[in-house]
């Protein structure tokens, strides 16, 4: 009896071994082969400019398709978008990503306001969320501790720190989800930048322009606005607005400063005057001191709220009435600000911008949330036939995140950089896993300290090597962590 019993057993615990040995195997060979994640399929002949077909799940701006796929063209472009099958049939001499059942690709984040020239710096430690309009905080009136200013931080600079430090940044935003940031500063050739062109040079460094204004109503808006504030007396405050660039978007901070800063409320009721003339795209970054009525004009004219929660916040403990605000269907963009007060990647934004619409009493779905990340951003800068989706014609700014299950705008909202499998920008594998294949890009690529992806074809464009580049950002914002930031608390 216990012979046979014991012979029952034998075949059934060598099946086990034989099963745990196959399945070591498997575990064993998805390791040591890469390929299992995506298979890449070099093309015949490289020398030709065929492009790259990427099959994923694919979010379009109508929705999210699976196994479908992305023709990227050699000219940085977005080409064919269609059923992945349908495009290796179209296109056989492409190369091929198939990421299918895998992974997801997204439209890169376009952060529509950010200021890089001064974004590599952590929040001063006397930052609280106690000031009611910005000019307490930067020319200390009405008693308040005012903020340092960071120094401003320039590619073309003597000190070879600060190229560093902007490459820095712009890795940042990059590894962050973003492939655009709008604002003063930041280097040529990393990620796409976008302001207006100024002085020489700043061809090479914005792709495309937009007119920004930090201060469009004057410098000291608090003191300019005293009387009118305290006497109720009309104080002939106008726009500083360049008529003769009605040909791109107008983007101004107003109403930055809390509900109750009468200086606030009187930028937002001159500003929603002025964009009813509806002769080019306006923007409002901020609008913290909005209410329902402005909402209501702000979408009758079309005007996209740029919304940044975090350094919101951060300086005057509240933010937009963000549920009267998407009541009204008014478009929302969202950015980052800058790292003395705000998030220091647009993820970490849209964690903040969910928190703080929870504590409003309402949820935004991660498919407004993604739009708000993308499409919405473009938008606001008037470039929305740029990038900000994936459309034919449009650059190919892209983002490829690993995804098996669950929905797919959570795992490009909610990515680590281990989960980044590839960015491009305008059509160049930028940021890149070690488990794709090195014939995605003919640049070099650079394994940096604890970031997952490699850094493809940036530091040699600035003649720095790894280890000089890893020196000079070590007290600036870093890459990844994202723990010294200002914080996203709403006061209760
Ligand atoms: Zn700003």
């Amino acid at each position: 009896m216990d012979q046979s019993h014991h012979s029952n057993r034998t075949p059934t615990s060598l099946a086990f071994a034989v099963g745990v040995i196959l399945m070591l195997g498997a575990v064993v060979s998805a390791f040591a082969s890469p390929a299992q994640t995506c298979v890449f399929m070099p093309m015949n002949d490289d020398t030709k400019p065929f492009g790259l077909v990427v099959g994923a799940d694919i979010l379009l701006p109508e929705g999210k398709m699976e196994d479908y796929g992305v023709h990227i063209r050699f000219n940085g472009s977005i080409g064919a978008v269609a059923k992945f099958d349908e495009l290796q049939t179209d296109y056989p001499e492409s190369a091929v990503l198939d990421c299918r059942g895998k992974a997801v690709l997204s439209p890169g984040f376009v952060n529509a306001h950010e200021h890089p020239a001064y974004s590599y710096a952590f929040p001063d430690k006397n930052l609280n969320p106690n000031y009611f309009h910005r000019d307490e905080w930067r020319l200390g009136v009405n008693d308040k501790a005012s903020l340092p200013i960071p120094e401003r931080y320039d590619f073309q600079s003597n000190d070879s720190k600060q190229p560093a430090a902007l490459v820095a940044m712009e890795l940042r935003h990059l590894i962050g989800g973003a492939t655009t940031i709008a604002g003063s500063g930041g280097v040529p050739g990393v990620i796409r930048n976008v302001n207006l062109h100024k002085r020489q040079g700043d061809t090479e460094l914005y792709d495309a322009e937009v007119e920004s204004a930090t201060f469009p109503f004057s410098f000291r808006a608090v003191e300019d606005l005293k009387e009118e504030c305290s006497t109720g007396t009309p104080k002939n405050l106008p726009l500083r607005i360049d008529g003769n660039l009605n040909f791109m978007a107008y983007i101004p901070h107003v109403g930055e400063g809390r509900y109750s800063s009468c200086t606030a409320r009187a930028e937002i009721t001159r500003y929603l005057q002025h964009v009813q003339l509806r002769d080019r795209r306006y923007s409002l970054i901020h609008g913290i001191a909005t209410d329902n009525s402005d909402y209501v004009l702000m979408q009758k004219y079309d005007v996209t709220l740029v919304w940044s929660p975090r350094s919101n916040l951060a300086l005057y403990g509240e933010t937009v009435d963000i549920a009267n605000a998407l009541e009204q269907a008014v478009k929302i963009a969202l950015s980052t600000d800058w790292s003395p007060s705000g998030s220091f990647n647009m993820r970490e934004e849209v964690k903040c911008a969910k928190h703080a619409a929870k504590e409003a009493g309402i949820e935004i779905s991660s498919e407004m949330l993604w739009k708000m990340s993308t499409i919405n951003g473009a938008y606001a800068l008037g470039l929305e036939d740029r990038f900000g989706k994936i459309k034919s014609g449009l650059r190919a700014d892209l983002i490829l995140i690993q995804h098996e299950e669950g929905d797919p705008y959570d795992s490009v909202l909610t990515a680590t950089h281990e989960d980044i499998l590839a960015t491009w920008v305008n059509g160049q594998v930028i940021l890149l896993s070690e488990m794709l294949d090195d014939r995605l890009t003919k640049q070099q690529c650079v394994k940096l300290d604890s970031v997952s992806p490699r850094v493809c074809g940036v530091l040699e464009k600035f003649n720095l090597s790894n280890l000089e580049f890893q020196n000079s950002i070590k007290d600036i914002v870093p890459l990844v962590d994202t723990a010294g930031q200002a914080p996203c608390e709403v006061p209760g």
